[in-house]
């Protein structure tokens, strides 16, 4: 079960951006208990017996494979994690969860999208809206991997805006069923799945509802031929066809028009459980980086000796390091948050559902950073191969097409981005997180005199943790000028809100990369973890001019004449490091540790 949180003041969803966090409250993979370190152990073993070794069937389309193992994993009880075990799961808590999903997608893409899609969009929906007798019916099957689940949101006129579906569904005269006709486009394991969640609208409703649909070709229903794809080439991917198909009404999941709410609260967990199926792919891209580089010789020489492959393999190790401290900070946030509502009362369903939702901006931060990460790590992974990293016949070509979609699903990136400071935006209006005040005292700051006393950064990551407080007064004061100028017209000016929420994500993986790292420095000192301290220093050092550049693009845009010169200058302001740090010696360093363990080593 969900450890109780011992902490009432947990920070909200957020609310990073406006608090510090000490580093005795995040939590990171280094805390994994007893049970954790040992699930961790069991899927690492599932997939180097059940995947790795057939690594090139996945590669040819072997539909049957996946759902093999897919039923060896409900069998292992890996389907069930997040489950609770009155319908047959394991009830585990929501960092098990990630732990899970993270190890158990590494090694192929396909099996990542399908463990995510049935575990995931298709079972959680009926698992958290679902009438008791709607999970009793169907949730143990679908724990167990006797049943597979799908979910049919997307058709072919509606992608990102997913409310605006064309599929009907239809009430009988005697009130007892639903006829769904419609077409649904991209469905993940629609090949080999027992049960369809599918959206769809009910006469002119302004909002779609959500179906509990059996898999019965009697009953109307057919599917297109598979997909032929860039990637994830053993992940059933087939359009399904509704005509007439009869649904029972009790089969409807919460009420009639909630099923935009049900799509979307299904896609926040969904996103950060993406986030976590980049974790282990960017660990294994590595390893087989590595191994690589200190075999092949060229010029007489391992080419892991040379700079230019050494940077590469720090700045991957970097990034995986990074995306690995933000997922389960905020992993373990939601679970914190469910076990406060659970005490407080709330049913399992309910809980878990406001849990995540409380972190609806970091699930789309973790998604958008763990997917581009993945992808950057899998493209330097072909480069480190060279001619061979091209190759079908060497891992790393299956594994940077397998990375392309997770910037598509689960809400392109592009979409993610916009909901990141859409969301954050509102919850300031509700008055979730105070942005007004801080954003006022930064105008202050920037009209004040600077002050000219050198501060003492002695102490180890001590100017990095200034320089995120900077960065987020660099959020408040284009975000804040911006909100300020634009009023509800903000989400029109979309090239704006993506230089603000690049600058958001960034605040929150590097702060989330320090706190990792502070607190392992002062559980084992500060000569055990000089890589991590340096991949902290690195990571920010990237965050610092990705912000840079955003907000001098967001604030030119907008702002003019004195009050821009105020602005850059407190940019510059937000931006300076006292120390600047020696790049190239952090990544000789941390090149260093991973060529010399030959692994990932973190
Ligand atoms: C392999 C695969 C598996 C999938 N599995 C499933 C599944 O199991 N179930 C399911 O329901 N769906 C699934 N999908 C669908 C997936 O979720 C959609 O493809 C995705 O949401 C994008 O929708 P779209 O393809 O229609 O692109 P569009 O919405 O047409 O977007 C095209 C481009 O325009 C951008 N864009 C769109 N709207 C905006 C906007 N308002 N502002 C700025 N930019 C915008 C997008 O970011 C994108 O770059 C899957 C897709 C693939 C490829």
């Amino acid at each position: 079960m969900a450890e109780t949180a011992d902490k009432k003041d947990i920070l909200r969803g957020g609310q990073f951006l406006v608090k510090e966090t000490a580093c005795e409250d995040v939590f990171t993979p280094e805390d994994f208990n007893e049970e954790q370190k040992m699930m961790k152990e069991t899927v690492k073993e599932f997939v180097d017996r059940e995947i790795v070794p057939h690594k090139e069937r996945f590669e040819h389309k072997d539909y049957a494979l996946t759902e093999e193992v897919m039923r060896k994993a409900g069998e292992l009880g890996l389907l069930g994690i997040a489950v609770p075990e009155e319908y047959d799961g394991l009830g585990m808590g929501f960092v098990s969860t990630m732990l899970v999903c993270d190890y158990i997608s590494g090694a192929t893409g396909s099996i990542a999208t399908a463990f995510g899609a049935h575990t995931g969009i298709g079972t959680m929906p009926i698992t958290l809206y679902g009438t008791e007798e709607q999970k009793k019916k169907y949730v143990p099957k679908l724990a167990t991997g006797e049943w597979f689940g799908a979910y049919c949101l997307t058709e072919p006129g509606a992608g990102s805006d997913a409310n605006s579906g064309k599929t009907k569904a239809e009430l009988s005269a005697d009130g007892k069923s639903y006829k769904i006709n419609g077409q649904k486009m991209w469905i993940s394991n629609a090949g080999f799945c027992n049960v369809f969640i599918v959206f769809a609208r009910i006469e002119d409703d302004k909002n779609i509802t959500g179906f509990i649909v059996e898999n019965d070709p009697s009953n109307g229903i057919s599917l297109g031929e598979e997909e032929k794809k860039l990637g994830i080439h053993s992940s059933s991917t087939r359009q399904v066809f509704f005509n007439d198909t009869v649904v029972p009404v009790e089969n409807m999941l919460a009420g009639r028009g909630e099923g935009f709410k049900i799509a979307m609260n299904a896609l926040n967990v969904g996103r950060i459980k993406l986030a976590a199926a980049c974790l282990d792919a960017q660990r294994r891209v590595i390893d087989l980086g590595v191994k690589y580089a200190n075999e092949r010789v060229q010029f007489k020489t391992p080419i892991a000796k040379f700079g230019a492959i050494k940077s590469k393999l720090a700045e991957m190790a970097t990034n995986a390091y990074a995306s690995e401290s933000a997922s389960y900070r905020a992993a373990k946030n939601i679970e914190d948050r469910i076990a406060i509502r659970l005490d407080a009362g709330a049913s399992h369903s309910e809980a878990e559902l406001k849990g995540v939702e409380e972190y609806a901006i970091e699930c789309s931060i973790l998604k958008v950073a763990a997917s581009e990460d993945m992808q950057n790590c899998a493209d330097e992974g072909i480069q480190i191969f060279g001619g061979m990293g091209f190759s079908a016949d060497a891992p790393m070509e299956a594994a940077w097409r397998d990375a392309r979609i997770s910037r598509i699903y689960e809400g392109t990136n592009e979409i993610n981005r916009m909901l990141a400071v859409g969301m954050l935006v509102k919850k300031a209006m509700k008055g979730h997180v105070d942005l007004l005040n801080p954003a006022m005292a930064v105008g202050e700051e920037l009209t004040g005199i600077p002050s000219f006393d050198t501060p003492d950064y002695s102490e180890v990551l001590s100017e990095e943790k200034a320089m995120v407080a900077k960065l987020k007064k660099v959020f408040l004061m284009v975000a804040g000028s911006a909100i300020q100028k634009y009023g509800p017209e903000l989400e029109e000016h979309q090239q704006l809100l993506m230089a603000a929420s690049d600058i958001l994500i960034e605040i929150y993986m590097a702060e989330s990369t320090i706190l990792r790292t502070e607190k392992n420095v002062k559980r084992s000192g500060e000569d055990a973890q000089k890589e991590q301290i340096a991949m902290a220093q690195l990571y920010l050092y990237h965050a610092v001019d990705t912000i840079n550049q955003k907000a001098k693009e967001g604030i030119v845009s907008f702002a003019e004449g004195d009050e821009q010169r105020m602005m850059l200058m407190g940019l510059k302001r937000f931006t300076k490091y006292q120390n600047q740090p020696n790049v190239i010696a952090l990544r000789n360093l941390i090149a260093e540790k991973v060529t010399s363990e030959n692994t990932y080593p973190f």
